[in-house]
């Protein structure tokens, strides 16, 4: 059956804009994005960015959609997140540093990891989570006195500019499989599986390879983005690399008043 993108649009909309009412109309998404692929036809997700209540969603700092990078900043600028909490450490979680996730990324996060250590993929550890807008400036501050401006730009992100202010940006590692924090940890067992699974729990590896001109980042396999189990489904199922790409924004590789190259977020 060839669905058109305009069904697609508004099947992918009404899911979307629906929480918690969109099951049936999500299988009709997944099963209408498989018949495309089937066809050779390209995905219609982009189309999904042409709708104006859910493109508005990623302007909004309590939105799951909430799309940050070094061209739109946290609105405003010191958006905290309502609904913080802690991640509850278990035999498959280490969080002994207390770190804390908005509540519905901290729950997947929790199931995510629980599903990890199952598959026998390792137990996951918590690096980094929720930022607040002071600590990141104080961390900019210091990457600049020890490094200079330049030096800062390519070590940090500026402060209302991270996705770990949203409350649903996450690093992680396995301690015992090594590379934490490090780009190898995308060939461990653990960082495979996140990259092929985290979707299940509604995160995405937001800074894929070779993503860096449009995202701003250097490849990092250990940052995941909770978007929400439908949007990550669909990002996953359409093969998409960014949310800029998925969205249909332009490419943020550089802060609108300076020219410096990828940093860490
Ligand atoms: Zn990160």
């Amino acid at each position: 059956m060839f669905v058109p993108p305009i069904v697609l649009l508004a099947l992918g909309l009404t899911f979307i804009s629906q929480p918690g009412a969109f099951a049936p109309q999500h299988e009709l998404v997944i099963q209408a994005i498989d018949e495309r692929k089937a066809a050779d036809k390209p995905a219609a997700t982009l189309a999904l960015a042409s709708y104006h209540q859910t493109r508005l969603a990623t302007e909004q700092g309590g939105s799951d959609f909430v799309v940050v990078n070094k061209q739109r900043p946290l609105k405003p600028i010191d958006y905290q997140p309502v609904n913080l909490r802690e991640i509850k450490s278990s035999k498959s979680l280490d969080n002994s540093r207390g770190l804390q996730l908005s509540n519905q990324a901290a729950t997947a996060l929790e199931e995510l990891a629980e599903d990890m250590k199952a598959a026998g993929a390792g137990k996951l550890f918590v690096n980094s989570a929720f930022r607040s807008f002071d600590y990141q400036q104080e961390l900019f501050k210091s990457k600049t006195r020890q490094y200079g401006v330049a030096g800062a730009l390519v070590r940090s992100a500026k402060a209302g500019h991270s996705e770990h202010q949203t409350g649903l940006a996450v690093d992680v590692s396995v301690p015992e499989q090594g590379c934490a924090i490090m780009q190898c940890f995308g060939d461990t067992t653990g960082g495979k599986w996140l990259a092929q699974n985290s979707w299940k729990h509604g995160f995405i590896i937001r800074y894929e390879k070779d993503t860096t001109s449009t995202t701003g980042y250097t490849y990092e396999p250990w940052h995941l983005r909770y978007v929400g189990v439908q949007l990550a489904t669909l990002y996953s199922k359409t093969g998409m690399k960014t949310l800029e790409d998925f969205w249909g924004f332009s490419a943020a590789e550089f802060y609108l008043e300076e020219t410096a190259s990828s940093t860490s977020n």
